[in-house]
């Protein structure tokens, strides 16, 4: 090695696409794309920013939070190392660098995500440093503009990263409510809890050229479904084809883009109107966990005799156990006169989401929830319990006409995350996700959801954003299935106990991270073994959550319901949560 090497690689670097070696400087100044192949090389938030705005006019908003590692996650590394050596290395603070500007005069506010930075990944601080930018375009009436590079929510802040998507969202809704245009330019990649929320809830969805985008990534389903994926898969031209995003744009037609679009949309100042990553794991997988979950020891009493705490991978074993009662077992026993309402209205009707009006203790409901099964063949057909978009769009139908009957809509949560498969992604499953979580932050009804076995990541956020939340006590509520977490950073899917306990996902964790309001106790040997007695203390339960929630005026519900969920911060997370 000769002391010039460091500076030759600093000189030349080499296309990604087509192996050309290029001088350096004449990259940058095409804008990082290559002038061989035409790759559009991934940009850092710092850089992204300076190709985009008018030079001078950058105004950097705050970027330092408290410092949060709230449920102390460990791995094989702890956090707040893999933090540090993030920041390090990008020399940012947070994985999005957010600011107001102008473009080609137009004032914005931006959120400008960096992929280097722990692969761009959502956690608390990143949702409440996007919350605030989203805040201050409303406080100033300017347009929102978000540059997204992810890889999804921050496995190491567990399911409070999970809570950024519906917290980014409600704050996406107020701008749609007041007229203000939000626009998001999907840069590669963008996957998981990003593109199934703010990536896609935006008025405007532009795709950079090479960018590729998706709810679940490509290896997930690979091997989920066993199967090659289609050429081109989850790229922008896909998305464009597949009527996810308005539209695909080279790097250096970027900004001109920008400018048109703002132009466009300021014409007559805004005026309000009068009126909010899956898992792998294979079929066989799934039924092999069903079979295990069937022979599971009897919960421990505590030291101190007051309640029977269940180690972490037993409640999740307990959670996915095939005899646990199901959404359409609820709807027979806590419920009267349930009729089943079918379709998306879209050409589909989707057998993992049952809904439909019901009564509760003679008051009508709409309820809806994922349907599992007890046997292999039900559990077949009804997808384990994953959502595709008709599940999703099925689901947020119904919600609104709940709402337009003034009916409270009852959401019951048991699944092991949204389908993983190459149709879901055609269907655009990451937008149809982010839609039922907006919808449900300013949705002008009551809505009591309950996590009654699974609780997987943004499939169950999709039905989760309530005004309480409930969790039967061996249910579990996670951003990633054990397995799926224990791969990617053990990386060894066997420790997924340990990672089931690093997570925080048993129901007195997430009580007490203020995730959930209340856990229903389950029957001394658990839910399976006597669903009678389940359905009585569950029912009791809702009662008691939904009457207090009838007498409260809509308006002050949606009010009540974005601060919930507005909490969920780095500022609280940075009070740490006391979890043990
Ligand atoms: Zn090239």
């Amino acid at each position: 090695m000769t002391a010039t090497a460091p500076r030759e690689e600093q000189l030349w670097s080499r296309c990604a696409g087509c192996a050309s070696l290029l001088y350096r400087k004449r990259l940058r100044r095409n804008l990082d794309v290559c002038p061989e192949c035409g790759e559009h090389a991934r940009l850092g938030a710092p850089e992204r920013l300076r190709q985009l705005v008018d030079p001078g006019s950058l105004r950097p908003l705050a970027d330092r939070l408290p410092e949060a590692d709230p449920i102390d996650f460990v791995d094989v590394l702890p956090y707040p190392h893999r933090l540090t050596a993030a920041r390090a290395s990008t020399g940012l603070v947070e994985a999005v660098v957010c600011a107001t500007a102008t473009i080609g005069g137009h004032p914005v506010a931006m959120a400008v995500m960096d992929f280097r930075f722990l692969g761009g990944s959502l956690g608390c601080a990143v949702g409440e440093l996007i919350t605030r930018t989203a805040e201050r375009a409303l406080d100033e009436r300017i347009p929102l503009v978000l540059v997204t590079a992810s890889g999804g929510a921050r496995m190491q802040e567990g399911v409070l990263s999970l809570m950024q998507m519906a917290t980014v969202s409600q704050a996406i809704a107020a701008l749609r409510e007041a007229g203000l245009l939000t626009v998001s330019v999907l840069t590669d990649p963008t996957y998981g809890g990003v593109a199934a929320s703010f990536a896609t809830n935006t008025d405007l969805v532009l795709a950079e050229s090479g960018a590729r985008m998706g709810f679940a990534g490509p290896r997930v389903i690979r091997q989920v479904t066993g199967r090659a994926l289609p050429e081109g898969f989850q790229t922008a031209d896909f998305l464009l084809r597949h009527g996810q995003v308005d539209m695909v744009v080279q790097r250096r037609s970027l900004r001109g883009r920008l400018v048109a679009l703002l132009a466009a949309t300021h014409a007559g100042a805004p005026t309000r109107p009068s009126v909010p990553r899956q898992e792998p794991a294979s079929h066989r997988e799934r039924l092999a966990a069903a079979d295990d979950a069937a022979a599971l020891p009897p919960a421990t009493p505590e030291a101190d005799g007051t309640a029977a705490v269940r180690d972490a991978w037993d409640t999740v074993r307990m959670a996915r156990h095939p005899g646990r009662p199901t959404t359409l077992d609820y709807l027979d026993s806590v419920f009267d006169g349930f009729v089943e309402l079918h379709g998306d209205r879209l050409g589909a009707d989707c057998p993992a989401i049952v809904g439909g009006v019901a009564r509760l203790a003679g008051r009508h409901v709409m309820v809806i929830g994922h349907q599992k099964g007890h046997t292999t063949a039900e559990l077949v057909a009804r997808n384990f319990g994953m959502a595709s978009p008709a599940g999703h769009r099925k689901a947020l139908r119904l919600m609104r006409l709940a709402a337009r009957l003034g009916l409270p809509v009852v959401t019951l949560v048991d699944t092991p995350g949204a389908d993983p498969g190459v149709s879901a992604e055609e269907h655009g499953q990451a937008a149809a996700i982010a839609e039922n979580i907006l919808a449900l932050t300013v949705l002008p009804t009551p809505v009591l959801a309950v996590i009654t076995g699974e609780g997987g990541s943004g499939g169950a956020l999709a039905l989760a954003v309530a005004d309480r939340v409930l969790m039967l006590e061996n249910a579990v509520y996670s951003v990633i299935s054990p397995e799926g977490c224990a791969a990617i950073l053990w990386p060894d899917r066997s420790a997924a106990p340990q990672a089931a306990r690093a997570l925080r996902l048993r129901a007195p964790d997430l009580r007490r991270l203020g995730v959930v309001d209340e856990v229903v106790p389950e029957p001394p040997a658990a839910a399976h073994d006597d669903p009678a007695e389940t359905a009585l203390r569950l029912r009791a339960a809702l009662l008691a959550n939904l009457l207090p929630l009838l007498d409260v005026p809509p308006a002050m519900l949606v009010r009540l319901r974005r601060q919930r969920f507005r909490r969920f911060g780095a500022t609280r997370a940075g009070q740490r949560a006391g979890v043990r």
